[in-house]
């Protein structure tokens, strides 16, 4: 009778030593990889359902080859590409079982109202939410979204969506945002928007777009709980008299009282190697445009991916 209960404490050990490595190595998959390996066996899709493999939803590490769809802005809006978006969401969202807490579309999807409904309706446990490039999303769209999402924190806002659809959700539903990155131009009126709708807000990134002056004073002024703001690789601006002027870090430290402010994160751009390169090297890449590794990449952590 010991015996019998040694092998079945053994076998129960065993078990769970074979749950946990598969765990560990389905963590390496990406969405359509762990979906794959679902449809193995009764146990493997068990396994694949675990709560830590979709905490993070990131349709980014997709292989450009898994749909045969290039990976060049608008190649997703056909509704071919739609309906494989459809069905890709359907099963992996499935399989998360709600556990999802932030999602990473890819940079290259074409993202509609429909696909971020659906999306919204099986992750109402999200906390951040990182747009692609390009879609087209209405007000409506947004706003059935974010109320799905009532414990949102973080957004990274792309030029899929105009600012004040985004901000008038976040007013509609009182979501409490600390982090934003924006990958579009930073202008008086955004300045104005995150005053008054985002008043906790912690990070922000605005990274390679421009910046204008009067936008970034304004929240450096009045965001009290503003901890770190990235400005690297960024040209801060403004029109006085009609006349377009360009500004230094130097110039917005004599303007406002930084002493609050944790880290502000910024480059020296006659010595930053990509600011450089953006110049000099690579005259395609124009300066304050938004590209794939621009997106991923920040220096603020957490708004990095
Ligand atoms: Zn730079």
């Amino acid at each position: 009778m010991k015996k019998r209960n040694s092998c079945s404490a053994n076998g129960l050990s065993i078990q769970h030593l074979y749950y946990d490595i598969l765990v560990r190595i389905f963590m390496n998959l990406n969405v359509v990889e762990l979906s794959i390996v679902s449809m193995v066996s009764k146990s493997w899709n068990h396994i694949s359902r675990d709560p830590l493999l979709w905490a993070k939803l990131d349709l980014s590490r997709i292989s450009p080859n898994a749909f045969n769809i290039p990976s060049v802005p608008e190649a997703w809006s056909d509704t071919n590409s739609s309906n494989k978006l459809t069905t890709l969401l359907k099963y992996a969202l499935s399989l998360s079982n709600y556990n999802t807490t932030c999602i990473v579309f890819n940079y290259f999807i074409y993202l509609t109202d429909a696909h971020l409904v659906f999306v919204a309706e099986r992750t109402p446990n999200l906390k951040r939410l990182v747009l692609p490039f390009s879609g087209k999303l209405s007000s409506v769209g947004v706003k059935t979204a974010m109320k799905s999402w009532r414990d949102l924190q973080s957004i990274t806002i792309t030029s899929v969506v105009k600012s004040r659809t985004i901000f008038s959700a976040i007013r509609m539903y009182y979501q409490d945002i600390i982090e934003l990155k924006f990958t579009c131009n930073f202008e008086i009126r955004q300045g104005e928007l995150l005053v008054k709708y985002t008043p906790n807000l912690r990070a922000l990134s605005l990274r390679n777009v421009m910046v204008n002056l009067r936008a970034l004073l304004n929240i450096l002024n009045s965001l009290e709980k503003l901890e770190e703001v990235n400005i690297c690789h960024s040209l801060i601006w403004d029109r006085v008299n009609g006349k377009v002027e360009t500004y230094t870090i130097h110039d917005v430290r004599n303007r406002v009282n930084l002493s609050l402010l944790q880290k502000l994160i910024f480059c020296q751009r006659n010595r930053c190697l990509m600011c450089k390169n953006v110049n000099n090297i690579n005259p395609r890449r124009q300066p304050y445009v938004h590209f794939e590794d621009l997106w991923h990449q920040d220096e603020i952590r957490s708004l990095g991916h």
